[in-house]
Parts: structure tokens; C-alpha cells; sequence
């Protein structure tokens, strides 16, 4: 900087870009989320186009199989997303126009919006701190003769504390139905997420732990849900398109419930089948992320995720620091705005769906209805996790979330 320019920009604002130059900002932008694609899944793209089998077909069932055995349950059906999962998984169990089902509002749009296309009430219940996930203590006031089930959410990849949870629902015949759209590789207590509930729904969506673009998968051990699931999810036919077209032979399909299309596709499963062998050599970078975040931001005005619960797995999907905004000069909205500007893309997750219009004026919320899920959604700061970020984009989060609390901290 010679001195002409600094004399000519006295001005606050420009001396802070100045400042942020000097600090060698990158230069490209850090997408948030962006997913780790590696050549296996390009190869099997292109050969599930050549092979003509696009949609549902032996790619899928492959990818079932393996999902299964991964997980460890006796079924894993793949559909189009979970969000259609967590919905099929509602009707499967039969619930009702009317049902309440317990859920809590510190969570993606997604597991509220499914409980009401089913017709049911979503009943929330706030998040207990710092786990942030659904606090057991408060969830045996919310049950009433309507209740039928509980959705716990898996937040961040943190299991939520099934013990009590299941515990709940067995004393009070409730099922539960698990979100665990961010939880693939979690366990709780030397079980995986996905043997536990009646059960649990997994996302596939681009930014998550596991990418097929658009997707997802139910597990449950249960043969009477695993067979609706796979019926209703389909137009409610009872035999696959795949297995009809087969070469052992055309079958008729009979309608035996007005069913969804909620199919996987093959040239989503041909991502997935790659995907999942690789999960958990991605788990183990996320994890060196999260270590490395951990140690930099010890000592700023943040309250860092909490550690995992003893003899549990975290799946480590999002990193989520809540900024102390008693000990700065700025909001949450300001500093992540900041960020952006030195091209650090973040996420929100998530403002507590009690806030959001619909669910405010639908059932009459307060913001201080459920004071947990509101001082999350004003702190609350995603940053870049996923197993595609290089060492020097670690580091390039790490100086631009220092600086930024730095220039905001009093
Ligand atoms: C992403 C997400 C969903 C929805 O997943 P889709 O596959 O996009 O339908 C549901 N619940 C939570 C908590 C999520 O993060």
C-alpha cells in the first residue's frame, strides 16, 4: 500500500478492506457443503446410462444391500428423498388424520412439514443444551390420548439420548420414527442409528454425508413396514416396475393402495453404491476438520459444538459454533455476512422452525415458547465440514472466523 492510497481512504469501511487484503483473503469462493465426487461414481454413471437401466433397477437393489449391511437392519429401502421417506414412513405406521406426533422445532423444515401432509399435529418440544438435540424431560407433558409418535432428530450427526427416548415410548405405546438425515455413520451406546427405532429415515441430498444428488433411505426391522414402504412408495402397486419388465417374464401389478412415486433411481444409487464405501474414510476427515476447528477456536467468543455423549458416535455432519453474542459487537447475520465477503461460504441450521411464519401463526407460537431452540437460532453458525476441503481451505475458515470475531469482539 503506498501512500497515496492510504491517505486517499481514511474512511472506516475502506480501511477494513484494506486490512482484509493484507491478511490474504482467498480469492475463490468456498462453497459450503459441496459434495466429494470421486471417479468410481463418473465410471458407474456413465455405465448405468450405457446399460439403458436409468431408473429404478439392479443398481438400486445393490445399493439396498449394502446400505443394509452397513447399517445392520433387516431392511433398507431407497427413495427419491428423506423427506418422502420420513412421510411414507408415517402412513406405513398408519397414522391418522388428527394423530399428534413429537418432534422438535430445532430441525430442517422437512421432518415438521411430513408429519402434517400425513394429517397429523407436529407437537414440538424444545432441545435440551448444549446437546441441542430434543430434551427427554420435556417431552412427557406434550403426550395426550392423540399422541402416536416421536421424531427425534439426530441433530448435526449427534444421536439424540434414544434411552430415554425409547423409554417414553414404550411406556406410553408411541412409536418411534427416526430423522436421521445427518446421522449415517452415528451410533448410540454400541448400536448404530437405524437398528434402534421402529423407524429411521437418512438423506442423500447433495450436502449431506452421503450424496446421490437426490435421495434417501428408510431402515427398519420391522417386515410389515418394510413391505408398505416399498408398496406405497410406488403407486402403491404390488410388485416393482423393474421386476415387471424383468426377464423372467411380464406380471400384472395389482393397486392396493393410492400410492406415492417415490422410487430411487439407478443413476442416483450408482453415486451411492461409491459413496457409502468410501463413508467412513470421510467420516475420519471430517473428523481431523473438526479437531483442527476445535483447537483454533478455543480461546474466541464462541461456545464450540460439545463433545460427543460417552460410548457414543457422532457422525460429524455439520460444524455449528454458537457465536457469544454478549461479548460482541455484531449479530449473528452480520458475521456471517463477513465472512461471505471474504469469500467463506457458511449455512444456518437452523433458524427453530416455531419461528417461521407458517408454524408461528398455525399453532400460535412465541419466540420464547421454546427458549433453547430460540438462543440457537440466533447464535448458531455452520461452517464448512465436508470431506472434499483441502488443508489450506481449513486454514482459510479457520483465519477468516478469527479475524472476523477478532474485528467484532469488544
Ligand atoms: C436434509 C434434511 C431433511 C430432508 O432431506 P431430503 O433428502 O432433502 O428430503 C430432513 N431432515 C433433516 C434434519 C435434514 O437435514
Amino acid at each position: 500500500m503506498d501512500e497515496t492510497v492510504s491517505v486517499k481512504y481514511d474512511d472506516e469501511n475502506i480501511l477494513d478492506t484494506i486490512f482484509i487484503v493484507e491478511e490474504n483473503m482467498r480469492d475463490t469462493f468456498l462453497v459450503f457443503g459441496s459434495p466429494l465426487i470421486e471417479e468410481e461414481e463418473i465410471q458407474e454413471m456413465v455405465e448405468c446410462l450405457r446399460s439403458g437401466w436409468i431408473s429404478t433397477g439392479p443398481r438400486v437393489g445393490t445399493f439396498q444391500d449394502m446400505f443394509a449391511g452397513y447399517i445392520g437392519s433387516r431392511y433398507a429401502l431407497a427413495l427419491n428423498s428423506c423427506t418422502a421417506g420420513l412421510h411414507l414412513s408415517m402412513i406405513a405406521a398408519d397414522l391418522q388424520p388428527g394423530d399428534e406426533v413429537i418432534t422438535t422445532p430445532m430441525t430442517f423444515a422437512a421432518t415438521a412439514n411430513a408429519i402434517i401432509h400425513t394429517g397429523a399435529k407436529p407437537v414440538f418440544v424444545d432441545i435440551e443444551m448444549p446437546a441441542m438435540t430434543i430434551d427427554p424431560e420435556k417431552i412427557e407433558a406434550k403426550i395426550t390420548e392423540k399422541t402416536r409418535a416421536i421424531i427425534p432428530v439426530h441433530l448435526y450427526g449427534r444421536p439424540c439420548n434414544m434411552d430415554a427416548i425409547t423409554a417414553i415410548a414404550d411406556k406410553h405405546n408411541l412409536l418411534v420414527i427416526e430423522d436421521a438425515a445427518h446421522a449415517i455413520e452415528a451410533e448410540y451406546k454400541g448400536r448404530k442409528i437405524g437398528t434402534i427405532g421402529d423407524i429411521t429415515v437418512f438423506s442423500f441430498y447433495v450436502t449431506k454425508n452421503l450424496v446421490t444428488g437426490e435421495g434417501g433411505m428408510i431402515t427398519t426391522n420391522n417386515e410389515e413396514y418394510a413391505a408398505k414402504v416399498e408398496t406405497y412408495g410406488l403407486h402403491g402397486m404390488s410388485r416393482g416396475a423393474w421386476k415387471r419388465y424383468s426377464d423372467d417374464g411380464f406380471k400384472h401389478y395389482q393397486v392396493v393402495f393410492p400410492g406415492f412415486k417415490y422410487n430411487m433411481m439407478d443413476m442416483q444409487a450408482a453415486l451411492g453404491i461409491h459413496q457409502l464405501k468410501r463413508i467412513d474414510q470421510c467420516l475420519k476427515r471430517r473428523e481431523e476438520v473438526w479437531q483442527r476447528y476445535d483447537e483454533a477456536f478455543a480461546q474466541l467468543p464462541v461456545d464450540l459444538p460439545p463433545a460427543p455423549e460417552e460410548n457414543t458416535k457422532h457422525a460429524r455432519h455439520l460444524y455449528t459454533p454458537l457465536v457469544r453474542l454478549e461479548d460482541l459487537k455484531a449479530d449473528r447475520d452480520t458475521i456471517q455476512q463477513a465472512l461471505h465477503e471474504e469469500n467463506i461460504g457458511t449455512g444456518i441450521h437452523y433458524i427453530s422452525l416455531h419461528l417461521h411464519p407458517y408454524y408461528r401463526d398455525a399453532y400460535g407460537y412465541q419466540p420464547e415458547d421454546f427458549p433453547n431452540a430460540l438462543h440457537v437460532s440466533r447464535r448458531t453458525l455452520s461452517l464448512p465440514l465436508s470431506a472434499s476441503l483441502s488443508d489450506q481451505d481449513v486454514q482459510d475458515v479457520i483465519d477468516s472466523f478469527t479475524r472476523t470475531l477478532d474485528r467484532y469482539g469488544t
